[in-house]
C-alpha cells in the first residue's frame, strides 16, 4: 500500500491540483501541484531532516525560471536558471550562470555559463584544482584531495 504516501486528485484520469509525496517515516519528501497531469508551479524536494533540498518551478512538464537547491544543513547548494516557454525548442534550457556553494553556502566552487543549455565558457573553479590529479577544489576546508591524497595548498 503506497497509497498512505502520495496525496493526489485526479481530473478526467488525469493528475490535477496540489500533490505531496512522503517519505516513509512520515515526512515530506516533495510537493507540487499538476495541470492535467503536467507538472506545473512551484515544486519542493525535501531532505528527510524537513529542510528543503530543491526548489523548482515547471510549466507544462517543463523546467522553467529561478533554481535553487541546499544542503541537509539548510545551506545554500546551487542556484541557476532555466529558460521560460516561448514556443522555441530552447524552451526549459538551462541559462545564465549556475553558481555551486561548498558546504558553508558561502563560498563560490564552480561556476557554469550557459546559453539555451550549452556552455558558453569554460567552468570556472575558483578554489582551484589538484595540482596532481585535476579534482576539481570543493570547499575551503579540503586538506588533501579526495582522489589522489595529495596535499593541497
Ligand atoms: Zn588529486
Amino acid at each position: 500500500m503506497a497509497s498512505h504516501l502520495e496525496e493526489v486528485e485526479y481530473k478526467n484520469g488525469e493528475k490535477h491540483g496540489p500533490w505531496v509525496q512522503y517519505y516513509a517515516g512520515g515526512g515530506k519528501r516533495r510537493e507540487g501541484a499538476f495541470d492535467m497531469g503536467k507538472k506545473t508551479g512551484k515544486w519542493v524536494e525535501y531532505h528527510k531532516n524537513g529542510q528543503p533540498a530543491a526548489v523548482n518551478h515547471y510549466q507544462h512538464n517543463q523546467l522553467i525560471g529561478e533554481h535553487v537547491s541546499y544542503y541537509e544543513s539548510g545551506h545554500l547548494k546551487q542556484t541557476g536558471q532555466f529558460n521560460e516557454l516561448r514556443g522555441k525548442s530552447s524552451d526549459g534550457r538551462k541559462t545564465g550562470t549556475w553558481t555551486f556553494y561548498a558546504t558553508d553556502g558561502k563560498t563560490v566552487w564552480r561556476r557554469i555559463t550557459y546559453k539555451n543549455g550549452s556552455r558558453t565558457k569554460a567552468d570556472e573553479h575558483p578554489l582551484g584544482v589538484c595540482p596532481e590529479c585535476g579534482r576539481v577544489v570543493e570547499s575551503p576546508a579540503w586538506e588533501k584531495c579526495p582522489k589522489c591524497d595529495s596535499e593541497l595548498a
